[in-house]
């Protein structure tokens, strides 16, 4: 858990880079830019074939409802701990 090491850091943070996934819809085309809170974990993959379902990061379209999955290297461990924590609360 490389986490623990910032236990009592007192590095000053000059600007924390916010969470901005910027995205095209698939389906209805609408370009939508995704925020912290807007970021959902669930499971998909389970209907095409595979054998078990993939836990994915992922966001909503806002214009039509379509999901858009998110690489795991494009969500940063913050936005994944309130994925994860709206998970738990379901
Ligand atoms: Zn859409």
């Amino acid at each position: 858990m490389y986490l623990d090491k910032r236990e009592g850091a007192t590095m000053k943070i000059v600007q924390e880079r916010p969470f901005n996934y910027e995205f095209t819809c698939r389906s209805c085309k609408s370009q939508l830019i995704a925020e912290a809170e807007d970021v959902l974990v669930g499971y998909f993959g389970a209907n095409y074939g595979g054998d078990r379902p993939e836990r994915l990061y992922y966001v909503t379209c806002s214009v039509c409802g379509t999901d858009k999955t998110l690489e795991d290297g494009k969500v940063p461990p913050k936005v994944r701990a309130m994925a994860d924590l709206k998970e738990e609360k379901r």
